[in-house]
């Protein structure tokens, strides 16, 4: 199965760690340019990462883990 949004989601976590070499940031932005749904999730995700350093600053509640849990569930 060679699903280009498959992939794009794949390299998700790496690029926003800034773990992919540059040919596959390319890559990635190409598609994002490309489809609004990877682009969104890759926004979302990254306002999530963003939130959760915040949050980590204090002991995380269960009521916020069950939140950012159901933030998480697919569209
Ligand atoms: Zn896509």
């Amino acid at each position: 199965m060679s699903d280009p949004c498959d992939r794009c989601e794949e390299m998700m976590q790496p690029y926003l760690d800034g773990a992919l070499s540059e040919a596959e940031v390319a890559e990635a932005e190409e598609h994002l340019e490309r489809c609004k749904w990877c682009a969104k999730r890759y926004r979302f995700e990254e306002r999530l990462r963003h939130y959760v350093r915040v949050e980590l600053s204090e002991p995380m509640r269960p009521e916020l883990k069950a939140k950012l849990a159901a933030l998480r569930t697919p569209l």
